[in-house]
This record gives C-alpha cells, structure tokens and sequence, in this order.
C-alpha cells in the first residue's frame, strides 16, 4: 500500500511524501525544514527525493535532506547538470522502481525541457506541467510541445490521482469559468474548490478523469471554449496556445 502525506512549503508549493514499505521518498522538495517536520512527525525514514523539474521551488531542499538522511536523489537524467546532487538520472525508457515495483516515467517537455511526471501506484506527480484546473507556464518549450506533453499525461487511466506542484487550483478555476461558464463539472467543482481554499485545505489530489472534464488546457475540443475564443475552426494546438496566451494574462 502507498501513503501519502502532503507536505506544503513556501508559499504555494506542494511536495509529498510517499511512503511504501520501507521506503520513503519525498516529491519536489523545495526546502527541507517542512520535510523535516513531516519526518519527523510520521517517523518515516526519506530513502529518496524525487524531483519532476530543476526549478528551485522543486528542488531547493534536495543537498540538505541528502545530507541529513543519505537519501538518494532521482530526477530528469536529461538535465543532470541542473538537479542539485542528482544521484539517479531517469527517463521514459529506464523507469524506476520504488519499492520492488514499478514506477512509470513519462518525459513532458514544455515548463522546462527535462521535466517528468513519476507515476506511483496510480499517483501522478505533475510537477509544473498539469497542475489542478491549469498548466505550467511555457519557458521552455511552445504551445505543440506542451500539448503534446499533456496529451501524454491524458493517455493514462481517468482514476489516476494527480498530485501537482502548487496550490493554483482556485485561480485556475477563476479563469476556466471565464471560457466554459457553462461547464456544469467546473462550476460544481469550484464549489468544492472554493469550500475547500475557505477551510484552509488543499484542493489536491484530483483526478485525472476530472482534470479532463474541467481543466480549459485539457479541453481544446470543447465548443463551448472554441466559441469564447472565436476559434471554433482551428486546430487544438492553435486553440490550446490561444488559451495559455490568454492566462498569462490572466
Ligand atoms: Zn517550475
Ligand atoms: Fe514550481
């Protein structure tokens, strides 16, 4: 069985502890103190720090945790040069395997070139890349690079649990409503969303079959949003940057 503890750090951030056997790793530190505390108050002992991209706010607390626990540092092999003390290079063709089982690697450039998704058990950790009703903003790659990408993530089974790198969920929803206010699942899950952010509490995992019901960035094909964007004769990748144009400037 895998457990899961969010672990929230700075100020939006999210990373997790997953915990299987005697294993234990922790996704996308990005400081260590949160992590510590989370340690110590489960008494899990951290065998390994995952991390699905280099940006600091990912990986800021990979040196001391290592430090601290002797955990092993697994992330993107193809940015090595940027994952502090990366110990583990991975990539879609190697996987890896956490607990004597297998763990699911996808490459999903766009956010940065090397970021990864791990998928555990039926857990997907999103990093940047597909966050909860959003995506990651495009610094390294185009609008058909991260489409591609996120219809990747889509080919997975619709129970599959995501778990991403921020808590963006309501302000993504914000503006979702802005091009589908007629998306009956959207509008019932910002109610959730918006009960769950007034009580303090995180609006992560979702899952992947609601993200495709609900999140305007998996959602190209839909008419509704066409017809906001007065593109109901273009290409979903015209249409999917058209939409990523129109957050940044949200
Ligand atoms: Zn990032
Ligand atoms: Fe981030």
């Amino acid at each position: 069985m895998t457990q899961i503890e969010i672990v929230p750090c700075l100020s939006d951030n999210y990373a997790y502890l997953v915990k299987s056997g005697d294993q234990c790793a922790i996704v996308d530190p990005s400081e260590a103190a949160p992590v510590r505390a989370a340690l110590a108050r489960t008494g899990w002992k951290l065998t390994h720090i995952l991390n699905t991209h280099h940006h600091l706010d990912h990986c800021g607390g990979n040196l001391d945790l290592k430090q601290e626990t002797g955990a092993k540092i697994v992330g993107p092999g193809k940015d090595a040069a940027r994952i502090p003390g990366l110990d583990i290079g991975v990539d879609e063709s190697t996987g890896w395997e956490f607990d004597g089982r297998k763990v699911q690697v996808l490459e999903v450039p766009a956010h940065t070139k090397g970021a990864i998704t791990f998928v555990i058990d039926g857990n997907a950790f999103t990093g940047d890349t597909l966050f909860t009703l959003g995506c990651g903003r495009l610094f390294e790659g185009d609008p058909q690079m991260m489409w591609t990408s996120l219809s990747k993530l889509m080919t997975l089974p619709d129970a599959t649990q995501v778990w991403c790198g921020h808590e963006y969920t309501q302000s993504n929803g914000r503006f979702a409503l802005t091009l589908e206010p007629g998306n009956g699942d959207l509008k019932a899950r910002m109610d959730d969303v918006n009960a769950a952010r007034a009580a303090s509490k995180p609006t992560v995992p979702s899952t992947l079959g609601l993200e495709k019901k609900t999140n305007p960035f998996l959602r190209p094909d839909s008419a509704e949003i066409r017809k906001s964007l007065g593109m109901e004769k273009a290409g979903d990748v015209a249409v999917f940057g058209e939409i990523r144009a129109r957050k940044d400037k949200f």
